[in-house]
């Protein structure tokens, strides 16, 4: 880290004022966690400096000999933490693991059934302005206005409808657990590939928090960095050996060039810390932290989506106090809160303005806050939601805001080293 003050002080300052940000905010971004400084070391190595296009033993280049191990370390540990039978960990991100699977399974034209976005799907799943819905006939489904959650019936009748060549599952914003076995019901029933992009409840998954999509899907996708708490990536597993060798062609050379192997070396990291027992314990709090949150939320008179969560995110539906989601969003930044506006399903306002507010337990269970700092966070949101005019109330709520920072530092094993 020297190097880095030494040779470019202004960047130095640059990440020093983002890591004081970390610290000093109560980040409830539901995409996001704090990795850990061993994901971080292996990121920063010198596994940056190699080429290795192919797979491990399979290369254009040579030298690979010791990224091969890294890479097969990786897809061994992946394997294991989701009981896989193949797995391609080279995808950039969650978007090139989900272009990757496109490229392996469909022509263009061909019908994709995937979640609306507005009801907690993710762009990539056949929005219109992504490739997913420009190249493809798009159907989407959403969740029952009456329980705001997967209506498998609703479901059906769509796919018998439009018979779709993929029905895709997993989602950026649903609270509920996904039953992938109904999924797969329908599925076989119009003969289509099931693909579940579990980029949000990956971690819950690893840690048998949530049911796993391995035995009942075709593909899953991830990505790394979110309840799963890896580097920022994407990863394709599958148990069809066949649609494996697909999926690792549609990654290279179908859509990427060059892995990025020191990327894929703090997946590895990653992956064998998520093979703790610890980690269960993690995740397991994460959900306890959500639930306390929802609870609390409601208890005050703030909806939440569903009635609830059974993961580790929140969906406050700001309908029930008259506010929009760009509001709140303003508001709780303004006492060092970090979350999303998001939209609700059926949300009468534009994708800008939003319904919702997004809020997620991952990054501050890994700080070490429990269920009783967590009712506390929803104290302070509902506190500020519900007297947004309110200076006193501001300040307030700043200072528990600062106060549950303080108590619960950020990496506080490396508090006295140089900025990393
Ligand atoms: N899939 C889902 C369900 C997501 O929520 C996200 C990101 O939020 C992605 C894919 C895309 O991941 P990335 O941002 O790494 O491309």
């Amino acid at each position: 880290f020297d190097f880095l003050s030494q040779t470019d002080p202004e960047l130095t300052a640059i990440i020093g004022r983002e890591r004081q940000r970390q610290q000093e905010h109560l980040e409830l971004i539901a995409s996001e966690n704090f990795t850990s400084p061993a994901v971080m070391a292996a990121q920063g190595s010198v596994l940056t400096n190699k080429y290795a296009e192919g797979l491990p033993s399979k290369r254009y280049y040579g030298g690979c000999e010791f990224v091969d191990q890294a890479e097969a370390l990786a897809i061994e540990r992946i394997k294991q933490l989701f009981g896989a039978a193949h797995a391609n960990v080279q995808p950039h991100s969650g978007a090139q693991a989900n272009f990757a699977v496109f490229l392996a399974l469909l022509q263009p034209g061909d019908t994709i059934l995937g979640m609306d976005l507005s009801h907690g799907g993710h762009l990539t799943h056949g929005s219109p302005v992504n490739v997913s819905g420009k190249w493809f006939n798009v159907v989407q489904y959403g969740v029952s206005k009456d329980t705001e959650q997967l209506d498998y019936d609703a479901i059906r009748e769509l796919a018998l409808e439009h018979r779709p060549k993929i029905i895709i599952c997993g989602y950026s914003a649903y609270p509920r657990t996904i039953h992938f076995d109904k999924f797969r019901a329908i599925a076989d029933e119009v003969d289509a590939y099931l693909m579940a992009d579990i980029a949000h409840i990956a971690g819950l998954v690893a840690a048998g928090k949530h049911p796993n999509p391995l035995p009942h899907c075709h593909v899953v996708t991830t990505t790394t960095h979110k309840t799963l708490r890896g580097p920022r990536g994407g990863l394709i597993m599958t148990n069809d050996l066949d649609l494996g060798k697909k999926f690792d062609k549609a990654v290279f050379p179908g859509s990427q060039g060059g892995p990025l192997e020191h990327v894929i070396a703090a997946k590895a990291v990653a992956f064998g810390e998520a093979l703790q027992p610890d980690f269960k314990t993690y995740c397991a709090q994460v959900i306890a932290n959500a639930q306390a949150m929802a609870a609390q939320l409601q208890e005050r008179g703030i909806k939440v989506v569903s009635d609830g969560t059974d993961n580790h995110l929140v969906l406050v539906d700001l309908r029930s106090i008259g506010m929009t989601g760009k509001q709140a969003d303003a508001l709780v930044s303004m006492v060092n809160i970090t979350a999303n506006k998001n939209t609700v399903p059926f949300d009468p306002e534009s994708p800008f303005v939003t319904s919702g507010l997004r809020l997620g337990s991952p990054a501050m269970t890994t700080r070490g806050l429990g269920v009783e700092e967590f009712k506390e966070i929803a104290n302070i949101i509902a506190d500020r939601l519900l007297s947004p005019e309110d200076s006193k109330v501001e300040a307030d709520c700043r200072k528990r805001v600062a106060a549950l920072c303080d108590r619960f530092p950020l990496y506080a094993h490396l508090q006295s080293a140089e900025p990393v």
